[in-house]
């Protein structure tokens, strides 16, 4: 297991260095439905970053921390926000004031957060869509307790899709780039936007030619997730 999972690590990273020598784009293991193990076995071969989906399934998990940064990427039920403070090092999927609020009321020092883009604006998903961002950031300075530290993207599968399709996908991968260094360029002091994460296994060579500093996989490094 253990071996197979350093396999797929070390040739995502080689991807990742093949086409962005040298800039320090992080990969990020996302562990939901893994264990424990599985998920040290990718950080022992060179994952930096962990990303799990559900607080109560990363507490039951992490109740020993990670040796990595642990990131929740899924949605945030403001039920859960106290754990949610306490196991995180940074909540990627801030796409509303009520989360922002919720967080901010609760966090005593300061916390990592990103916002979370529903590139595609697709009904399915989570996350802001594109047009809501800029303001949104202007007026973050309202929850002193969060600094942004950068934008999660989501984006339409590109499984099975045309070749039409798979164009429109990639052109809004860099769009969302452009929105990003606009963004990062106000320098807001509550906003550093120092990171960009975007590209899961189906798409993530797309969003690195993007300019994504951190990608999000899964499936390309434990393979298929059983349900
Ligand atoms: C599950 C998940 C991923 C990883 O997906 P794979 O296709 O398995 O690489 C990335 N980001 C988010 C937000 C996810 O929920």
């Amino acid at each position: 297991m253990a071996q197979e999972i350093a396999e797929r690590v070390q040739h995502v990273l080689a991807q990742i260095e093949a086409i962005r020598p040298g800039e320090g784009v992080k990969l990020m293991a996302v562990t939901k439905m893994r264990t424990r193990e599985e998920a040290l076995a990718a950080v022992a071969a060179g994952a930096q970053l962990i990303g799990e989906n559900k607080v109560q399934e990363a507490k039951d998990k992490w109740h020993e921390k990670p040796p990595v940064p642990l990131h929740l990427i899924g949605h945030l039920q403001t039920n859960k926000v106290k754990y949610t403070i306490d196991l995180f090092d940074s909540v990627d999927s801030i796409d509303s004031e009520k989360v922002a609020e919720a967080l901010n009321q609760r966090v005593t020092d300061r916390l990592a957060v990103m916002l979370e883009i529903n590139a595609g604006q697709e009904a399915s998903k989570t996350g802001m869509f594109p047009q809501h961002v800029r303001a949104f950031l202007e007026q973050a300075h309202r929850w002193p307790h969060l600094q942004f530290i950068g934008m999660m993207a989501l984006f339409p599968s590109a499984v099975g899709t045309t070749l039409d399709e798979k164009k429109k996908i990639r052109a809004l991968m860099k769009e969302t780039g452009e929105l990003w260094r606009t963004c990062r360029e106000e320098r807001f002091p509550w906003a550093p936007l120092d990171e960009l994460s975007m590209g899961m296994t189906d798409d993530y060579e797309w969003a690195l030619e993007a300019g994504t500093t951190i990608v999000r996989l899964g499936t390309a490094l434990f393979g298929p997730r059983t349900y």
